[in-house]
């Protein structure tokens, strides 16, 4: 059902569905936040529902498929992080992953960190511009990418990667299963995650993995920042997970959780005081708080902090890692 309507500042390109929760719950949500697009300050005024049934917090309306890539410009800061060196691929000079020190493992593991498997065939969800299929490449995985922004695709396939311009959505079975499936904050981009979560279970053998980080709105942070919290990325988000309401989500679509790791970093929370400051008129604050994490003084500091939040479960992101089940 298209609500435009609902608001009157959304350019014509851009419409609007009302739609209920993707594990198929009846009917009936309750408000908790309104907010706007922090990230590049493009129009419109959106609402995050909690599902009185099963919990899990969704973005609706929310704009529909086709409208969505008003909301990704080519400057979408995902995309500019991930460039790959124009050498491309080097063929036959692969290396392993850098290991780092069991301490060293125990107290900042590597939120892209994969289940201890041997290098096989490996595909990244909206693998952006590549460059972690080319490290991983580099590991010695067959690596493939789907990447649904034409522009980033564009830049992987240039740096030699098998990346397939298509949303998850619509994107056909392989013509092989892969031993890995990695997602890197995808699954809260997607209109329906319930079914790319079934889709992708048909794409792995029995012994496969799903590895997906998303943010964490069931902490302290969300609570405590609400609609300046920085890991809600109004609209572009259109799930708002908690470990519960994930680990239904994935169950529902054939996964188990295997384990959950949160990030050690105080990146969200050092992110967030900067909208708070810059709401309340403290340009300064806020670029300060926007800029402490590679501040050299800070750094230690802003390390260290990450570290406690992760402890707690409280950095506002994690990474699952789910077989079939
Ligand atoms: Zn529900």
């Amino acid at each position: 059902m298209a609500t435009n309507a609902l608001l009157t500042d959304l350019p014509d390109a851009v419409v609007l569905e009302d739609v209920g929760c993707p594990m198929g719950c009846p009917r009936g949500e309750e408000p908790v936040l309104t907010g706007h697009d922090r990230l590049h300050a493009l129009p419109g005024t959106f609402s995050i529902v909690r599902c009185k049934t099963c919990g899990l917090m969704r973005t609706n309306p929310r704009p529909d498929e086709r409208s969505m890539s008003f909301y990704y410009p080519d400057d979408y800061q995902p995309y500019a992080d991930t460039s790959v060196s124009k050498a491309g691929p080097r063929k036959g000079k692969t290396r392993p992953a850098k290991r780092q020190g069991l301490f060293r493992r125990l107290l900042r593991p590597d939120p892209r960190g994969l289940p201890p498997v041997a290098p096989g065939r490996l595909l990244e969800l909206g693998c952006a511009s590549g460059s972690f299929l080319h490290k991983m490449a580099q590991a010695g995985w067959e690596v493939e990418g789907i990447e649904p922004s034409a522009h980033a695709a564009r830049q992987a396939c240039a740096a030699g990667y098998k990346v397939r311009n298509v949303s998850l959505e619509a994107a056909s079975d392989p013509e092989a299963p892969f031993d890995i499936i990695v997602g890197w904050m995808v699954l809260e981009h997607l209109h329906e995650p319930l079914a790319a979560l079934q889709k992708l279970r048909r794409w792995v053998p029995e012994d496969g993995w799903l590895v997906l980080s998303v943010p964490d709105a069931g902490g302290l942070e969300f609570k405590l920042f609400n609609d300046r919290w920085y890991a809600l990325h109004l609209p572009a988000h259109l799930h708002h997970f908690s470990r519960a309401t994930l680990t239904s989500l994935l169950a529902a679509g054939g996964w188990k959780v295997e384990r959950i790791v949160w990030h050690r970093s105080a990146k969200n929370t050092l992110m967030s005081l900067s909208y708070l400051a810059s709401d309340l008129g403290c340009p300064r604050a806020a670029a300060f708080f926007r800029d402490a994490g590679e501040r050299r003084r800070f750094k230690a500091v802003g390390k260290t902090v990450g570290i406690l939040m992760g402890l707690f479960h409280q950095s506002g992101r994690m990474t699952v890692w789910a077989r079939p089940g």
